[in-house]
């Protein structure tokens, strides 16, 4: 019986004890109003070490002994160092499962501890809730900023949500500052900075009415995550994508499909499939877990 503990850390900090790749007990989240999306980045990181440790401790209730806690976090991870994370950059450069391993150990939890990136922890959670942990998927996590998740875990960047999707030279509203990416287009903050005057949910609303610039904006969006997919398609084969995240209301899936068919036509690569799957934070906390556990070899 595997005893695990999952954390994500994404627009709130969720975590929940896993036992045998099923959620026990209630569920932990931070900050408890989930609009309070500026919490997590005002955070310092010794802060928010503290705020996960105290968390992965009340979950297991008692247990001072867990086979694994997995930390999924929004950013690019290298051997439990966050080499980057553009939606929490205080997070950058952090030796993150060395600090919460040794913090854990202080307060009498022993367990390994492995950081992986959420849209990966997403990508497990959803093979072990379809019961595909032996078949390859892709998740696309459409939140602050743009995931892309794989299972199983391959080691390698995948930094999706940043694939260049545009040429033109005015997309820079970025998180990361680069120019042309998906996630500039799509990300809640780019979105913000495109329409200083309207909601992201306003502008999807008003594109329903017909606002031409709202409709413009509705299809580059369409557009630029077909384009992003269809770029995963030609480098790493077609197979099966999921959609997923806080704002996946805001896609319209005859849409997305329309423009990925336009972009995707060599036959041996038409054999993909897209769906959207509704945000449960139970998926990624399960994800973490189980992710976790394969990295300490259970
Ligand atoms: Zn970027």
């Amino acid at each position: 019986m595997a005893k695990s503990v999952g954390v994500t850390l994404s627009e709130q900090m969720f975590a929940g004890f896993v036992v045998d790749h099923a959620l026990v007990g209630e569920l932990r989240r931070f900050p408890e109003d989930e609009s309070d999306y500026g919490a997590l980045v005002e955070m310092h990181t010794d802060a928010l070490v503290e705020m996960i440790c105290k968390q992965v401790i009340e979950v297991s209730e008692g247990d001072t002994k867990l086979d694994a806690v997995g930390v999924a976090v929004p950013g690019l991870v290298k051997n439990g160092v966050v080499e980057d994370a553009p939606n929490l950059p205080q997070l950058k450069g952090a030796r993150l499962r060395d600090l919460i391993e040794a913090h854990l150990k202080r307060n009498g939890l022993m367990a390994p501890v492995t950081i992986l990136n959420d849209a990966d922890g997403v990508a497990a959670g959803l093979a072990a809730s379809h019961g595909k942990l032996d078949s390859v998927i892709r998740v696309w996590t459409l939140g602050l900023g743009i995931g892309f998740g794989r299972y199983p875990f391959t080691p390698g960047v995948w930094e999706g949500g940043h694939t260049v999707v545009t040429l033109d030279e005015k997309e820079t509203y970025c998180g990361c500052g680069g120019r042309g990416h998906l996630e500039g287009v799509m990300g809640h903050r780019a979105m913000r900075l495109r329409f200083l005057d309207l909601e992201p949910e306003e502008v999807f609303e008003a594109a329903k009415k017909g606002d031409a610039r709202c409709v413009e904006f509705k299809k580059l969006y369409h557009k630029a995550l077909a384009a992003a997919t269809s770029s995963s398609i030609h480098m790493a084969g077609p197979g099966k994508f999921f959609l997923t995240g806080p704002y996946v209301g805001f896609l319209d899936l005859p849409m997305l499909k329309d423009y990925v068919q336009q972009m995707v036509k060599m036959s041996p690569l038409q054999g993909y499939s897209i769906e959207i799957v509704e945000e449960e934070p139970e998926t990624r906390i399960i994800g973490s877990a189980v992710s976790a556990e394969q990295a300490a070899g259970i």
